[in-house]
């Protein structure tokens, strides 16, 4: 089975000139040093995706968000059949900035998740608790991130042929530890992995939910991005912020690969 480690860039709204965007991703290509061990996806907004089509091999292409239909009357959107087009292998969907500014629904999110497996991409499925104290309220036999993340899988999911199911990539990402310089405990990551493992075996069962690719994304810098492979045995990486800093994240990529 391919064990590589999974470092994906979620560079959401940034950066604002098509220039910069250029300088940062050559930075990344140039810092890396080659690895059999990691797979470094970016997504960078959708102007910028075709700049760097075939730019290097050692980096795979992913977007932020699409939309469900391959084409037609649907002003302002994206579908997944353009991104797989100009050589985007993965999409992110269902991250937490959309299910809130925009209010995206499981059934929305759902419909996303089939077009991109339709159209051969892989889906990076964002779930996640919004309070930190939902982790574990004293008293409750089971958790409310337990609850949230459960149902966002069994909804974003519905539908789904288990053949299908291995293409997916889940991110775990606590709302609270996004973009706030507090990430979750790599041990309670791991927990949380464990739960979303259960959910797929009751859904599917216990090869496919093993199959499943389990990335952690929540403040994850330098210092801590390390614990979450080794420690909290997680398959992968969602990291915003420190990946528009080049020197930020090569170091990161490069721990990893080590
Ligand atoms: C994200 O937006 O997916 C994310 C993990 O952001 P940050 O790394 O900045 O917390």
């Amino acid at each position: 089975m391919n064990k590589k480690i999974l470092i994906i860039a979620n560079w959401k709204c940034n950066p604002s000139t098509q220039k910069e965007a250029e300088h940062l991703f050559t930075a990344v290509k140039k810092g890396i040093k080659k690895s059999d061990k990691t797979e470094i996806i970016i997504c960078p907004p959708f102007p910028y995706l075709s700049l760097f089509k075939k730019k290097t091999n050692a980096i795979q292409l992913g977007a932020q968000n699409c939309f469900w239909e391959d084409k037609g009357a649907f002003t302002g959107e994206v579908s997944s059949l353009m991104l797989k087009d100009i050589e985007c292998k993965y999409v992110i969907i269902g991250h937490s900035e959309r299910r809130n500014y925009f209010k995206e629904s499981d059934v929305e999110i759902n419909r996303k998740i089939k077009s991109v497996l339709k159209n051969r991409l892989k889906p990076i499925l964002c779930v996640g608790e919004k309070d930190r104290d939902s982790f574990n309220p004293e008293g409750h036999p089971i958790n409310e991130m337990s609850l949230i993340v459960g149902e966002q899988i069994k909804k974003g999911l519905a539908d789904i042929s288990q053949t299908k199911i291995p293409d997916i990539i889940i991110a775990y990402e606590p709302i609270w530890a996004i973009g706030t310089g507090l990430p979750c405990l790599p041990d309670d990551a791991m927990k949380a992995a464990l739960l979303i493992k259960k959910t797929l075996t009751g859904l599917y069962n216990r090869s496919i939910a093993e199959r499943v690719k389990i990335i952690y994304g929540g403040s994850v810098v330098s210092q801590n991005a390390i614990d979450y492979i080794k420690e909290a045995n997680m398959d992968g990486l969602l990291i915003g912020g420190a990946s528009l800093n080049a020197n930020e994240f090569t170091k990161i990529i490069n721990k990893i690969a080590l």
